[in-house]
């Protein structure tokens, strides 16, 4: 009905890390190529954990969208704004808050974690609770149909689609529904409205979900239709609704993480990363000190590659042959841990290399940042302007 469509955010924590690259940028970068997507700076939500620290979110802002750009973001593919600029996302928010219950936001499993985890920050906070309504108005507002997520992310996904169908439960009534659905059905042609009428009955009175998916693909194929007739027929498939906000579907990501100098996960507060464009020294500086398997005190010590921190990013940054000569050289104490750390300062600085090159020519004239995510606003708020004409409609709030 409404055209795929991919949305996703960052807060602006400061400069990327190679965590975030292997862990989500990168599949941004794949996806872009695939389906139209949305990226954006989520500075709001910065703001729901930080709201007594608002100093660094400016330039972290700023930072964040040159190393997206440096990681291969391509503005030409995909769009990039800031979620601030976009100002009905707030007022999707303060529409959709009149009608969720304050138990769904209680039970969302990262609500209390959060609270236990930054146990130093005071987040009995209202814009706390209510951050993955902020993430559900976030997607809804694009009618996005995929979001791309962790594991962890999932609970949030089924609250976006709970809301969605809440809300169009409540607002896709329309006076003359059936009649109007009906009427659209005769647009079909005999043909097609003789299947569509199977197809729905199938759906409705047996659950048949293939019958209900192929009447959804007959209804994508349908030409001859307009945007409101395909709406009331996508929604009279299902019941007797219009479909003002699509249910979005959580695209599980491959996990590729990408631990730490220290084998933990990488992360700032753990003081255990190598940044996107991290200068060449300090890479080289900080993988040479890695720590290795404590039993390889002298260069004559063998060691155990499954104890070594190096070898889990051998795991990420390594051929076979690679994999192979560390294994066998750091049991038999063959190589020492120097050599075996120079293949991965090898691939790190390759791997940098292009974001360096990338990330220049916006260092040289911001200007250019400036130009990408102004674009990127426009478009976004244009897009989000049309869903919310339709959930003002719909909510009574259409007084033009
Ligand atoms: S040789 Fe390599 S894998 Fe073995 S302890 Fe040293 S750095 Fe780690």
């Amino acid at each position: 009905m409404y055209p795929d469509r991919v949305v996703s955010g960052m807060r602006p924590t400061g400069a990327m890390h190679l965590g975030h690259y292997h862990g989500a940028l990168k599949n941004w970068i794949k996806l872009q190529s695939e389906l139209p997507c949305l990226f954006f700076v989520a500075d709001w939500h910065a703001l729901t954990t930080h709201y007594d620290d608002p100093s660094i979110i400016e330039t972290s802002t700023w930072d964040m969208v040159i190393d997206w750009l440096a990681a291969g973001v391509d503005p030409s593919q995909a769009t990039i704004f800031i979620q601030s600029k976009v100002p009905e996302h707030a007022e999707l928010h303060l529409l959709l808050s009149m009608a969720t219950p304050l138990g769904w936001l209680e039970r969302v499993p990262t609500y209390k974690d959060q609270q236990e985890k930054l146990a130093d920050r005071d987040l009995a906070t209202y814009g706390f609770l209510g951050y993955p309504l902020l993430q559900a108005a976030d997607v809804l507002i694009y009618r996005a149909s995929q979001v791309p997520v962790g594991e962890d992310q999932i609970p949030h996904i089924e609250m976006m689609r709970e809301i969605a169908r809440r809300f169009n439960h409540l607002y896709g009534k329309e006076k003359g529904f059936e009649e109007k659905a009906q009427e659209a059905i005769k647009k079909l042609g005999s043909k097609r409205a003789r299947m569509y009428t199977e197809l729905r009955t199938a759906y409705q009175e047996q659950g048949k979900a293939d019958a209900l998916e192929q009447a959804k693909a007959m209804l994508d194929e349908t030409q001859n239709l307009s945007m409101i007739d395909r709406e009331r027929l996508f929604g009279y498939l299902e019941g007797s609704r219009k479909i003002i906000l699509v249910e979005p579907q959580a695209k599980l990501t491959e996990a590729s993480r990408l631990p730490g100098l220290d084998g933990q996960k990488m992360s700032k507060s753990y003081g255990n990363t190598i940044t996107l464009r991290e200068d060449k020294e300090s890479v080289t500086k900080k993988v040479r000190t890695m720590p290795t398997d404590p039993a390889r005190v002298r260069r004559t010590d063998p060691g155990d590659p499954e104890k070594c921190p190096v070898w889990q990013l051998h795991q990420v940054y390594s051929d076979q042959d690679t994999k192979d000569w560390v294994v066998k050289g750091c049991k038999s104490a063959g190589i020492g841990c120097l050599e075996c750390k120079q293949p991965i300062v090898d691939a790190v600085l390759k791997e940098q290399e292009p974001m360096q090159e990338r990330a220049q020519k916006y260092l040289d004239d911001p200007s250019l940042v400036r130009a990408i995510v102004a674009d990127g606003c426009e478009k976004a708020r244009k897009l989000a302007q049309e869903t919310m004409r339709d959930v003002r409609d719909a909510m009574g709030l259409g007084y033009d």
